[in-house]
């Protein structure tokens, strides 16, 4: 997809408040503590090498990713950092995977032995393994201390795969109840006492742990969407320091036009003017990934709530505007204007989502911009 360079639409990422959140999290860490910046999907929308970046600079010890892809992508930038994949990888790409240093997560002991036979014989680094334990979230990793046993044996006598790390998910960390957690707790606990050699990075927080469970971090923790200023459980657990959103999307008024009572907007006529009244039109869509969900959401124009009227188009949508707005007035569709702001959390409220996905569903059309 082309990024539109020639089109006033953008994704604004603050570098401020990027930095200021990992750090605020790094400082709560102690010495022995790493903080692993989650960076997959495009930095949850906010563009991965960029965050990455800046990152760094905040104290972030090393990234994870969900692909292969997106570690390769940070390489190719230039980041030397440490690298986690958390989604299963092929095993046809552990060669790249061993050269480049990014460090696999690894769910199956047939995965290590078909591993191995791939990087035997070549002079390559060992492959860094993280064998994730599946407690409670059912997705990947190990469920019995026989399987896991077999596997760390196995890791431990391979010339080619270094044990580097152990680690699990939690499903309800962002949960005032707190009864599942536990239970994941006890059996992640239960599990690794079968290994008498830990690794280097023993981890289980992504940010709800981290922020709302820290006694559970041990040595490092996966970061991700309250580096980018959001609160993982949505509002339902306050937060122990305040975070700053990283992200705003604005745009412009391309066209505005008053119509008569009566007449229909967009596609389905979904609306009709009740009065004679100003439509504005806003050349994002759900292209750009805002959704035809949003139909009725109201942007901010003037620091004014001005509602979506009529069906999302692909390219373009249509707001009622109070009056006369000039082509090139500034559209909020995330972000303050004058004392009304619009945040990821209220869109997806209104779309009955998570903010987690309309971070992601930002398609990259839309150009990412430091501010
Ligand atoms: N760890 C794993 C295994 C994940 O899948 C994720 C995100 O989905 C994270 C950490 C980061 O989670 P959060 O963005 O809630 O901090």
């Amino acid at each position: 997809m082309v990024v539109g360079i020639h089109r006033n639409a953008q994704v604004n990422v603050s570098k401020s408040a990027l930095y200021q959140n990992i750090n605020n999290e790094k400082q709560r860490l102690s010495n022995n503590e790493h903080l692993f910046m989650v960076v997959k999907a495009n930095g949850y929308g906010h563009g991965a090498v960029d965050v990455a970046k800046i990152a760094k600079q905040a104290g972030a010890d090393g990234f994870c990713v969900a692909i292969l892809d997106e570690g390769l992508e940070l390489r190719e930038a230039g980041i030397d950092d440490p690298i986690l994949v958390l989604g299963i990888t092929r095993v046809e790409d552990v060669a790249l995977m061993a050269k480049q240093r990014i460090s696999v997560t690894v769910s199956s002991l047939d995965w290590l032995k078909a591993a191995e036979k791939q990087l035997m014989g070549k002079d390559l680094p060992a492959l860094e393994v993280h064998l994730g334990l599946d407690t409670g979230m059912g997705r990947i990793g190990f469920q019995d201390k026989d399987s896991l046993k077999k596997a760390v044996d196995y890791l431990e006598q391979s010339p080619c795969l270094d044990f580097e790390g152990i680690f699990t998910h939690f499903a309800t960390a962002d949960s005032k109840s707190t009864d599942y957690f536990e239970l994941q707790v006890r059996r992640f606990n239960d599990l690794v006492s079968v290994i008498k050699n830990k690794p280097k990075y023993v981890h289980v927080s992504n940010s709800a742990t981290s922020l709302w469970h820290s006694e559970c971090n041990g040595n490092m923790i996966r970061f991700g969407v309250a580096a980018y200023g959001l609160n993982p459980s949505a509002g339902e657990l306050d937060l122990p320091y305040k975070l700053r959103p990283a992200m705003s999307v604005t745009t412009e008024v391309v066209y505005c036009k008053k119509v008569a009572a009566g007449r229909a907007i967009g596609y389905g006529s979904t609306y009709v003017a009740k009065d004679a009244e100003w439509i504005a039109t806003v050349p994002v869509g759900y292209a750009d990934g805002i959704t035809r969900r949003m139909q009725g959401f109201k942007l901010l124009v003037n620091g004014e709530f001005c509602p979506i009227v009529g069906r999302v188009c692909m390219d373009q949508l249509m707001i009622k505007v109070p009056n006369e707005v000039k082509p090139g007035t500034k559209v909020t569709i995330v972000g303050q204007d004058g004392n009304n702001s619009i945040t990821l959390q209220d869109i997806a409220t209104y779309c009955d989502t998570i903010h987690y996905e309309v971070a992601c569903l930002l398609t990259s059309r839309l150009p990412r911009k430091l501010v």
